[in-house]
């Protein structure tokens, strides 16, 4: 973040001499002001805007851009895109395949590739809202493939327009490498052996373009953004950055272990890569089936690679979706097995085989929850009273509020705060634990961490400095 020294220094310094006595006083204030707007839907979310928000941990790049800037992108870099399915696709266009530039001139043809590339529009009916999120991916990817830095600036931009001050955006990198070194090596049950053979088959030649990856779409998104130029710049540059693997875990049990040890080899190599997750629908064939063997997969490579931080997606399941003996077990092996720093989700809790013993070890542990209000209302139709992030709340676990997918699912940041008041009736003091719980449970280095919790201390002092309550 390029928040200048000296006047975080002063500003530190007058909070200190001036606003300190009065701290708590502010808070009071900002808790007032929100409660009275609480049925002002309007006022709320600018209240709630301008409230810093530290953090949004749980945010799939690709799923983080809104589908108007891929097919613009798309039709510059001159992709296509079938007029039935609406895949996009490298060019030449054949078939029922189109130019996207066909798309800027016919708002038909925008308003479908829009309709399929994301929830605009969408009305569920039953779990619809599942198949239809999730096949989104795999029409925009071509459209999106290699605008990652144009992805991250759009992102960042809009994080510092909500007072966000560092995303840990999700990338799959080099999954065609992992992919070979899988398919050469074969599955080995004993992971020891199965890693000795993937690292002596080259699985680590793939890291030098993964951290180009990383690095280009820092450089493009810098250059976006005039971060260092000279010329005016744009206020997502003060938005640090670091990135999670993406790990595809329906996949045969050799492919999610190359992936998994490539991530850790990745981690351990490359500084702007800070955290592991895995993705794909969790009620998939291979996800459920070999959810177990994922988690002690996991679990080895973390007694290999100590210091390497991850989260998993874990319980993204309810009723219906999956059978019931697939959800009496995810959240808890995640947490009591592989023993991840966070999970995301958590939302089958209720339906899990000892609730209650979960938010114990969690506790214990001090596993982090992300939590994803609108992603688990558009997947999974979890939402108001039926959400656990309540029982979480209670329980004394780290909850910290992300989006999982704000372009897809056309929402923000600001809109899971407007959620969690409306919806789950938090009041300013929680909003204010969630958004420094995100900062607590990122996986910045510990020193940027800290700096990160002071300019945050800071933001809040300002921001609770505009609600003074009255002075006893
Ligand atoms: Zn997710």
């Amino acid at each position: 973040m390029k928040v200048r020294p000296l006047i975080v220094l002063v500003l530190a310094v007058l909070a200190g001499l001036f606003l300190a006595p009065t701290a708590s006083a502010d808070v009071a204030g900002a808790a007032k002001r929100l409660d009275n707007l609480r049925d002002q839907p309007q006022r709320l979310r600018q209240f709630l805007l301008g409230m810093p928000k530290g953090t949004d941990l749980h945010t799939h790049l690709s799923g983080a851009v809104y589908a108007e800037a891929m097919i613009r992108w798309g039709a510059e870099d001159g992709k296509c895109v079938d007029t039935i399915t609406f895949v996009s696709s490298f060019p030449p266009c054949t078939g029922n395949q189109v130019p996207l530039t066909a798309a800027l001139s016919n708002t038909q043809l925008w308003d479908q590739i829009l309709a399929a590339w994301s929830m605009r529009e969408f009305r569920p009916d039953a779990f619809s809202g599942h198949n239809h999120f999730f096949a989104t991916f795999d029409l925009f990817g071509s459209a999106f493939s290699g605008r990652q830095g144009d992805g991250l600036a759009q992102v960042t931009e809009r994080a510092a327009y909500q007072n966000i001050q560092y995303v840990e955006p999700l990338i799959t990198p080099q999954f065609g490498a992992s992919l070979a070194i899988a398919n050469q090596v074969g599955y080995i049950p004993d992971f020891a052996t199965m890693r000795d053979a993937m690292l002596a088959a080259g699985i680590t030649n793939a890291i030098p373009a993964a951290s180009l990856t990383a690095s280009s779409a820092l450089t493009r998104r810098s250059d976006l953004q005039n971060c260092s130029s000279g010329e005016p710049a744009s206020i997502g540059c003060k938005v640090r950055v670091r990135f999670d693997v993406q790990v595809l875990r329906n996949q045969l049990p050799a492919v999610v272990f190359a992936q998994l040890l490539f991530g850790f080899e990745l981690m351990k190599a490359d500084p702007n890569w800070a955290g592991m997750n895995m993705v794909q629908p969790e009620d998939a064939a291979y996800s459920t089936s070999d959810y177990s063997l994922h988690m002690r997969m996991v679990r080895y490579l973390r007694s290999v690679y100590p210091g390497e931080k991850v989260t998993l997606h874990a319980g993204e399941l309810v009723p219906g979706l999956a059978p019931p003996s697939d959800l009496r077990f995810h959240i808890r092996q995640a947490v009591n097995v592989a023993g991840p720093e966070r999970i995301g989700h958590g939302a089958d809790l209720r339906w899990e085989q000892n609730p209650d013993q979960i938010l114990r070890s969690m506790k214990s542990k001090g596993t982090c929850l992300e939590a994803n209000l609108t992603s688990n209302e558009q997947i999974l139709r979890l939402f108001g009273r039926r959400h656990p992030i309540t029982d979480y709340v209670k329980a004394g676990i780290k909850v910290t509020l992300s989006t999982d997918d704000e372009g897809v699912s056309r929402t923000d940041l600001t809109q899971q705060y407007v959620k969690a008041v409306r919806q789950h009736g938090f009041g300013y003091r929680q909003l204010k634990r969630f958004a420094i719980n995100g900062l607590r449970c990122s996986f910045l280095p510990p020193a940027e961490k800290q700096t990160a919790l002071g300019e945050q201390g800071i933001l809040f002092m300002e921001f609770e400095s505009r609600f003074p309550s009255r002075r006893r």
